[in-house]
């Protein structure tokens, strides 16, 4: 693969503007030049062309199936992005008050009250900027909540199977993580919780649907252990696919939660974002949401920051505003009905592949699942590892499914179809899996060796991540 400065000559056009008839001899001054940055000799052909090649080499949801569990990468309807170019949007300042905001302040404070009817919670604020940050803010809402009732409580439960965000925005914000285990079957192990909830629990995050993609049986017993103990639940829903239009996150008990807009709520995600976390809040947790809060009054929408118990700001101005239009923009095309079929035909989907797959693979938790299913590499032939297969699939066109995660899955690869793949496609992934499984038993070389096909082979994954090449060195 060749660089951008493999293509530099001496003495090719960088840019061409008219000669400047000026005063001055240059029209960038001197001390804004930046000679001692390297760049390469090269024509606006030569980048236009480079840079496109390189977007060729990736893989992305516009190219093939990308069946990545709990990042639901699902195809993002392109309406979204035109809706969210339009000029209103785009050239709309930042400071340009609230009078002359009115559509763009509309959208929030719609797309919150649409947010609040699809999980039952009382209220939502935008402001976070991707799941993660909305567990932050929501820790902090959870620890100002107990300062102003004046109890100490500095415990937060996580059970072993959650994302690693979950146990970082904990201790951010200064609580501690007890580790809830998990039963075989994946579901909260009740029995152990109980022991584990006393006065120093402020809260459990449960991950709903799980990492493994159970709905679990227990959420109300477990809703009641906390709310007995006085502590709160929290319901980690980056990923709402299988349950959104069908199931209340409120009425499973839970008092707080954070939703991905870049994951169910269909903006296009993998590269680092933008993306969008809001939090829910059940009514008594409402005083406490980040500010401002998008308001309604008799003069029409307004930012309000007049919020005495507030957490505070956590965002300039209000969040990743984009990703909210688009956000609103699929919400609005699908209506009530639509979303409930991305949840039935999600749920179809991943039960289609995890019923057809485990013939061929071991499945470690077999029951229904809802958006996701996780198998594993337990008895592949001649040493055949779930890395292995994960690269195999990139020959066969695919993005590897997620690997290695949940924790407590040993060689898990975490599968996620979403609604967007239809049976033909479905059933082409299921080929391509039986396929590797044959060649893994009669050729094992190919899989081990894999991928082929790919711009970049396999990649020395340990030296990459302890020694990252992060600047150009001539
Ligand atoms: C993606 C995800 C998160 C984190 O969301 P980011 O937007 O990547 O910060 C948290 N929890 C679960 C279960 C997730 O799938």
């Amino acid at each position: 693969m060749s660089t951008i400065f493999d293509k530099s000559k001496e003495g090719k056009n960088r840019y061409s503007i008219p000669e400047w008839g000026g005063e001055y001899d240059d029209p960038i001054p001197e001390t804004m030049c930046r000679e001692s940055v390297p760049m390469p000799d090269v024509g606006e052909v030569d980048v236009v062309r480079h840079y496109n090649g390189l977007s060729r080499m990736n893989f992305g949801v516009d190219t093939g199936m990308y069946p990545l569990g709990s990042c639901t990468m699902k195809h993002n309807p392109k309406i979204n992005d035109r809706v969210a170019a339009l000029y209103g949007f785009t050239d709309q300042h930042p400071l340009a008050g609230d009078t002359l905001s009115q559509g763009s302040l509309e959208i929030m404070y719609e797309l919150g009250n649409m947010l609040c009817q699809v999980t039952g919670m009382s209220a939502f604020s935008l402001m976070p900027a991707a799941g993660a940050h909305g567990e932050l803010a929501s820790v902090m809402i959870i620890r100002k909540y107990f300062e102003k009732k004046g109890e100490k409580r500095n415990v937060i439960l996580i059970p072993d199977s959650a994302h690693g965000t979950n146990p970082a925005s904990v201790m951010m914000c200064g609580f501690t993580v007890r580790e809830v285990p998990s039963t075989s079957q994946g579901d909260v192990d009740v029995e152990e919780l109980k022991k584990m909830v006393d006065g120093d629990v402020a809260a459990m995050m449960l991950t709903s649907p799980s990492t493994l993609g159970l709905f679990d049986r227990n959420v109300h017993v477990i809703a009641d252990i906390l709310h007995k103990a006085g502590a709160l639940f929290y319901c980690d829903g980056a990923n709402l696919n299988a349950v959104v239009g069908r199931a209340s996150v409120s009425r499973m008990g839970f008092d707080i939660m954070h939703v991905n807009l870049h994951k169910t709520f269909s903006t296009p995600h993998g590269g680092g974002g933008p993306g969008s976390g809001p939090i829910g809040v059940a009514a008594e947790l409402e005083p406490f949401l980040p500010v401002p809060v998008v308001e309604r009054s008799e003069e029409g929408y307004v930012l309000s920051s007049d919020r005495p118990h507030s957490i505070g700001r956590i965002h300039s101005f209000y969040g990743n505003f984009m990703v909210m239009v688009r956000a609103y923009t699929y919400m609005r095309m699908l209506g009530a009905e639509g979303l409930r079929e991305v949840a039935d035909n999600a749920v179809l989907n991943a039960n289609y592949l995890r019923v057809k797959l485990k013939q061929h693979y071991n499945l470690p938790v077999d029951r229904i699942c809802m958006h996701e299913f996780v198998i594993n590499d337990e008895g592949m032939p001649n040493h055949v590892t779930t890395n292995d297969i994960a690269k195999r699939l990139l020959d066969y066109g695919y993005h590897a499914p997620t690997v290695y995660f949940p924790l407590i899955i040993p060689g898990a690869m975490m599968i996620e179809p979403t609604e967007t793949e239809d049976k033909t496609a479905l059933d082409e992934f299921i080929e391509a899996m039986i396929a590797i499984k044959k060649e893994a038993e009669e050729s094992p070389q190919l899989v081990l060796d894999a991928p082929q096909t790919t711009p970049v082979k396999r990649v020395d994954a340990v030296t990459a991540a302890r020694k990252p090449v992060l600047q150009w060195e001539e």
